[in-house]
């Protein structure tokens, strides 16, 4: 369907995980992006953002905002699936079939101790490579061989929205790993440098208030949340008839 003009894929958590599976049978590069309402904002600004997530292979509901809005244009959706639940449901899939992964992301350290992390957490899974996510043009040579070189079915990128949509957009044919998957901060929290909402405001849809609490710069870019829900209330009724049946 679409929502303010752009993607997002009605799908559950298993139908998800059963696509993820299948592009890395396929072999061939896929864009994993998890859509949030911030994503779609931005993505109604910004036609290049808009068209990465239109040739996405999948476009994933993140936020419980998403979720609303489906239910509010009379769309059913079962329920959101957070970007780092979606990543450590991959994980688990990528310990138990063997599949390689690499980390490109955040601040230097953080994806070197996301990665012992997710050797506690799922032992044996092969995470054949980190890098952090403060690199220049000039780098760009270097990651990209090394990437190359490590040949992983998964490559997670924490570089944030939008940045993070458009460099994989720009490299997804050059790498050639069957999944890419913008990650956000998922490396942050993985790593522990930042901690997750308890489960209880989780549930309830409330994870951006507690990073609001934890990292208090980020009120201009929640403040936009009442700005979606105004917009998708307004939303002209053809627009909402064409996202049910799009
Ligand atoms: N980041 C990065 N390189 C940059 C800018 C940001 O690796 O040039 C990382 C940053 O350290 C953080 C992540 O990108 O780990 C952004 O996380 P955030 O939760 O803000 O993601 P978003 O909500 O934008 O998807």
């Amino acid at each position: 369907m679409h929502i303010l003009g752009t993607r997002i894929d009605t799908v559950t958590h298993n139908q998800v995980l059963e696509s993820i599976e299948r592009y890395i049978q396929s072999g061939t590069p896929h864009h994993v992006v998890t859509g949030n309402t911030l994503m779609l904002l931005e993505a109604e600004k910004d036609p290049t953002l808009r068209q990465i997530l239109e040739s996405a292979a999948i476009v994933v509901p993140e936020s419980s905002g998403i979720l609303w809005a489906c239910r509010t244009m009379g769309v059913p959706l079962e329920d959101f699936l957070p970007g780092i639940d979606l990543m450590l449901s991959i994980c688990r899939v990528a310990q138990q079939r063997g599949y390689p992964a690499f980390l490109v992301g955040s601040a230097p350290g953080v994806a070197e101790r996301a990665k012992s992390e997710l050797l506690q957490r799922y032992p044996g899974i092969r995470i054949v490579g980190t890098h952090h996510g403060y690199f220049k043009e000039n780098d760009l040579p270097h990651l990209l061989s090394k990437i190359k070189l490590a040949k992983p079915s998964l490559l997670f990128v924490g570089l944030g929205m939008p940045a993070q949509e458009k460099w994989i957009a720009r490299f997804l044919q050059t790498l050639q790993v069957p999944v890419v998957m913008g990650v956000g901060g998922s490396l942050d929290v993985i790593s522990g440098k930042l901690s997750r909402a308890p489960s209880l405001l989780r549930k309830a849809g409330m994870e951006w208030l507690y990073r609001l609490v934890q990292e208090p710069w980020r009120w201009r870019r929640i403040s936009q949340l009442p700005v979606f829900a105004w917009k998708v209330l307004n939303e002209p009724k053809e627009s909402a008839h064409a996202a049910r049946y799009s």
